[in-house]
């Protein structure tokens, strides 16, 4: 019976009006996940712009050879639940020029469901619990950076294609969402996906971006930040070695550094960040999402 009612709503599109349609790839959102939003059109669009999350949402358009009608018109955007949004019901709001001038809108409705983590006792160095006040501005400043980076949308979409493993080989990727407790302290949750891996493991950039930073951080060591444009950012750290610069074009698979333990960790592994609109996702939706390997 509930499956039944999730299905219907699942495939159904909201109708905008003047031939215009918008899905999303589901009605409903886990904590720390995406969600694959299309506007259809039988016509050719100009603009458009979607609001989620209290930000803008940019659109990207998707080439003819995908969609059969050679007229139409196909607009993808990703929509991040971040990890700690409080569960309930949310609309994801579209507008759309059409070419011509007519504007058109609609919206869809998002239920965000609680992720359900695990918590987690660890034992980590001290300076990591309880920073001196030299060591407490030096993250806070760093925390700072990296809003303001995330603050920038790149209106261009780098990336091309799906997106890859960061790791060659079978390592898998845990503690996502985990809410931690660091040396009997309440620490903030996991925001990212580890993989326990050799020190000296290549580490490749998941897709086409551009390096934002690569830099040694307080909490997150050797660090490497890749721009992939419309807001999406990939972060892995804890590096031994950073083997990037900003600036740096990378594409799917460049080596960014090699896993190391530096930073605040308990052994040597790679933490896999992923943001999407200032959303702290699970960086394997983008493989789910976006048809990954
Ligand atoms: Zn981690």
């Amino acid at each position: 019976m509930v499956g039944a009612l999730m299905l219907s709503a699942a495939s159904r599109a909201e109708d905008c009006g003047s031939g215009v349609k918008l899905t999303l790839s589901a009605p409903e959102a886990a904590q720390g996940t995406l969600l694959l939003a299309q506007v259809r059109s039988t016509k050719p669009l100009g603009e458009v712009s979607g609001r989620w999350n209290d930000r803008d949402v940019p659109f990207w358009q998707e080439q003819a050879k995908e969609h059969s009608e050679p007229r139409a018109d196909l607009r993808k955007a990703l929509l991040g639940v971040d990890l700690e949004k409080a569960a309930g019901k949310y609309a994801f709001t579209v507008a759309v020029k059409l070419q011509g001038g007519e504007g058109v809108g609609c919206q869809a409705m998002v239920e965000v469901k609680e992720g359900h983590f695990a918590t987690e006792n660890l034992t980590v160095k001290k300076q990591f619990v309880e920073p001196n006040p030299e060591q407490e501005a030096r993250a806070e400043a760093e925390m700072k950076r990296l809003r303001e980076i995330y603050d920038h949308v790149t209106p261009d979409r780098l990336w091309d294609g799906p997106f890859r493993m960061p790791l060659d080989g079978e390592f898998k990727g845990s503690n996502f969402g985990k809410r931690r407790v660091l040396n009997g302290h309440p620490g903030s949750p996991h925001g990212g996906v580890d993989f326990p891996a050799p020190t000296g493991t290549p580490v490749h950039a998941a897709q086409k971006g551009r390096v934002v930073l690569a830099e040694e951080l307080y909490f997150s060591g050797n660090t490497v930040l890749v721009d992939h444009g419309l807001g999406i950012y990939t972060f892995y750290c804890h590096f031994s070695e950073i083997n990037a610069k900003v600036g740096d074009e990378v594409i799917a698979g460049t080596v960014l550094g090699k896993v190391g333990a530096t930073g605040r960790v308990t052994g040597p592994h790679l933490h896999w960040g992923l943001e999407v609109e200032h959303a702290r996702v699970n960086a394997l939706e983008l493989l789910k999402v976006l048809g990954g390997n």
